[in-house]
């Protein structure tokens, strides 16, 4: 076994070196830590950008197993915001400094739905004087719909691979033709094609997943040289599928740590991509976004979707914030930013380095 200061100074980190890191206790937990810290301060700088996060309609064709707005969930309320409040979200965005906005929502595909989203971006930009960056997290959609958006203004996309191990993907969605491994995988490759700038990421403490599925996930990341990553623990819902197995999950502290540890090899692995703070750490953890800030996140993604919908997309149990107005969120995240040693970087689109790098 190599020390955590040999492996720091490896310039290609192997799936042992990320397992000795994912299973750190202790003194090594600190240094990978301070590491993480560190790489990300000389990269990307400590400056956290901000996305408004608009979770537009919690209508989903979909069945994945962990999901609380899955299809198949009768209990839930079904929304879909009329396009005048998307756009009203994406002004009170534009209008608090943020420099960008994610549309994101339950995956629908056919022409009705690319056309609204379209006109949507298109008036976003016109709204924004084309300044508010627009990221989209709407699934998996054809090579030709991904360019129409991209046309339209969209220019960073986010789809989770969930699990970059073919078999846990298979057991924690339905094994039919809308929950295709190989097509969730070819959609990120589309969406590079299309020009987007790509995120990918997976959910941690996964029931069935190991530390070995884990530590392949980053080598995963790595190897498709990924822009930007979303990754936060997975937390089960009462009204899915998966809940017959919460007895066998990692305690709550232990999956939200070994999201932290995720962050940090992440961030040690792939040094100047995007990290977003996902917002499930904050479900675990009143200020667990803002720990993530500090060892190597460095994208945050306040809600701003309006207050009477926050309810109705119910993604896991205790989801944070449902109750409260954008405003509410921004007066409370700016404080928490700051005591977190970054700065806000307001105004900006705050790109991945990364992409630019790539496309130069
Ligand atoms: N429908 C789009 C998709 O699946 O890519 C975007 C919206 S979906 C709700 C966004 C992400 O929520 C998923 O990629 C998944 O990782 C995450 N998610 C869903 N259920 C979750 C749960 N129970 N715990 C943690 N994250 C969850
Ligand atoms: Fe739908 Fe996305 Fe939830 Fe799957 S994760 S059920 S695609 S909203």
């Amino acid at each position: 076994m190599d020390s955590f200061t040999d492996i720091f100074s490896k310039p290609e980190l192997t799936k042992q070196d990320i397992l000795q890191m994912l299973l750190s206790d202790g003194e090594n937990r600190s240094k990978l830590f301070a590491k993480a810290s560190e790489v990300k301060e000389k990269y990307v700088g400590n400056v956290v950008y901000f996305r408004g996060l608009i979770e537009f309609s919690n209508i989903c064709s979909k069945n994945c197993f962990y999901c609380g707005i899955r299809k198949g969930n009768r209990k839930v309320k079904r929304y879909n915001l009329p396009d005048e409040q998307i756009i009203e979200a994406a002004r009170f965005a534009f209008e608090s400094n943020y420099g960008s906005v994610v549309l994101q929502g339950g995956e629908i595909e056919g022409e009705a739905f690319t056309t609204r989203i379209e006109n949507l971006l298109r008036k976003i930009k016109e709204v924004s004087g084309g300044k508010l960056g627009i990221t989209l997290s709407v699934g998996e959609q054809s090579p030709e719909v991904y360019r129409r958006w991209y046309e339209a203004g969209a220019h960073r996309y986010l789809l989770r691979i969930e699990s970059s191990n073919r078999d846990l993907y298979y057991r924690i969605h339905p094994g039919d033709e809308t929950h295709r491994f190989e097509r969730r995988l070819q959609a990120l490759y589309d969406l590079r094609e299309a020009g987007y700038q790509v995120g990918t990421g997976v959910m941690i403490g996964l029931p069935f997943q190991t530390s070995e599925h884990l530590a392949e996930d980053l080598l995963f990341m790595k190897k498709l040289d990924i822009d930007m990553c979303g990754m936060g623990p997975y937390i089960e819902h009462a009204d899915t599928p998966l809940w017959q197995y919460r007895g066998q999950l990692l305690p709550l502290d232990e999956r939200f740590d070994l999201a932290l540890k995720m962050i940090a090899i992440l961030r040690i692995l792939m040094k100047d991509i995007n990290i977003a703070s996902a917002t499930a750490l904050q479900a675990i953890d009143p200020i667990g976004r803002e720990k993530a800030l500090k060892i190597g996140a460095n994208i945050i993604m306040p809600n701003i979707t309006p207050g009477q919908y926050r309810n109705d997309y119910k993604l896991y149990e205790n989801k944070p914030c449902t109750d409260e107005e954008a405003s509410d969120c921004k007066n409370c995240l700016e404080a928490r930013i700051h005591m977190s040693g970054n700065k806000i970087g307001f105004d900006e689109w705050g790109d991945s380095k990364h992409f630019s790098k790539r496309i130069e």
